[in-house]
């Protein structure tokens, strides 16, 4: 998975201890996390990370969410409904941006991180 998009995150310079720290201020990282045109990359990327992991073992703010938000989330995922979800996952985790995953199969880069972000990755 290219990690290109951290190139544009909006907390680059900014203390982690805000995000993921045992005081963090989810509420100052929220707002933060508002303005980043990386969210739906960085929640996915959290995502990855905590995989199947229960709520008391997720920690810190992902593109904007908390965990108890992408907890909920995982639950509320869908399973991948169809083969264009199937391929744009595929080609996400050859390392292509959603820009070129959009251009390949001629469809927007909304549609592509909707799909990424909301589609249960251990159902692809
Ligand atoms: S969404 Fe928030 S945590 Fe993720 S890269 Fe952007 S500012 Fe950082």
């Amino acid at each position: 998975m290219s990690l290109d998009w951290m190139l544009s995150a909006v907390c680059a310079g900014v203390d982690p201890e805000l995000w993921h720290g045992a005081g963090g201020n989810i509420s100052k990282a929220k707002r933060i996390c508002a303005s980043c045109p990386v969210r739906p990359q960085c929640e996915a990327y959290g995502r990855d990370l905590e995989g199947a992991a229960s709520l008391k073992d997720r920690h810190g703010v992902w593109g904007g969410t908390d965990a108890k938000a992408r907890s909920r989330r995982r639950k509320q995922a869908r399973p991948v409904r169809d083969d264009r979800d199937a391929r744009i996952l595929r080609l996400a985790e050859r390392g292509m941006t959603p820009r070129e995953i959009a251009a390949q199969l001629d469809i927007s880069d909304r549609t592509v991180n909707r799909v990424k972000a909301t589609t249960e990755r251990s159902a692809a």
